[in-house]
């Protein structure tokens, strides 16, 4: 992984947009800072597309799509994107590839497996978001708990006998049968509500982001950053970001925006 420093004004230059993660990239533990805030309007007042993309629950993305300077918030691992209605007005509507009653379905089946697997591994629990879901169902192993690795791993693959897909945060163990990913459900939606091609899309979007579940977007996109907590999941990454900034979370990603900005503003020499 490259400093910051070596990021070039063409390849900053060349970006259309910023896809970011949310815990532990933007957020620290959760909360929002000044800075970390103060850089999503540097960025796009420096000409570049916003969206978020999170495994948090499609009720949150609601709500950040509403409140902040987004083009679209993509939830729950990719599988449902939210974006402000085309008539113009405020109200904000998924792009959801299937139907609500399929997708209740499918979820009362995740929720009966993982009550199994908080019984099993009593170290775990439901993590306290599952409300606001639509596809999957998510265990706290890192928010309020802390489960050991070994555990997380034993749940993995009992959830993985009973069919289930599992993506690990740095706060959840996400139970899914949804086929999508970050990168495949953001790059749907770049498609479908912004005309991208899919493979350009690729080299046009950069994307940031520091655990397990980014994994998908870190081997897709061209132009990848890990904020600097992203040195221990990164040993597990099959392709680990090309960036990483000095500093963790928000920190990092005011860092990244400062870096990307400057580079695209600066007169072309
Ligand atoms: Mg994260």
């Amino acid at each position: 992984m490259l400093p910051l420093g070596r990021l070039s004004a063409a390849e900053a230059r060349g970006l259309r947009g910023v896809i970011f993660d949310l815990d532990d990239t933007l957020l620290d533990h959760g909360a929002l800072s000044a800075a970390a805030y103060a850089a999503l309007f540097r960025l796009r007042g420096s000409g570049l597309r916003l969206i978020a993309c999170t495994g948090r629950p499609a009720g949150w993305g609601e709500v950040i799509q509403r409140q902040w300077p987004l083009d679209a918030t993509v939830v729950e691992n990719g599988a449902i994107a939210l974006v402000a209605d085309e008539g113009g007005s405020r109200r904000i509507v998924a792009l959801d590839p299937l139907d609500p009653a399929v997708r209740r379905e499918r979820r009362r089946a995740l929720l009966d497996l993982a009550a199994e697997l908080v019984t099993r591994f009593p170290e775990a629990e439901l993590a306290d978001d599952n409300d606001a879901r639509r596809t999957d169902v998510t265990i706290d192993i890192g928010e309020h708990r802390r489960v050991p690795r070994e555990a997380i791993v034993a749940m993995q693959r009992l959830a993985a006998e009973r069919g289930a897909r599992t993506l690990v945060s740095s706060v959840h163990l996400h139970l899914t049968s949804e086929p999508d990913d970050k990168a495949s459900g953001t790059i749907r939606l770049l498609v479908r509500r912004f005309g991208e091609d899919a493979t350009a899309a690729r080299a046009r979007y950069a994307y940031i982001g520091d655990s397990g579940n980014d994994a998908a977007p870190f081997a897709a996109f061209t132009l990848t950053f890990g904020v600097a907590n992203v040195r221990g999941p990164a040993r597990r990454l099959s392709v680990p970001p090309r960036f990483i900034t000095d500093e963790p979370m928000g920190q990092g990603f005011a860092a990244f925006a400062a870096r990307l900005t400057e580079l695209r503003d600066a007169k072309a020499t």
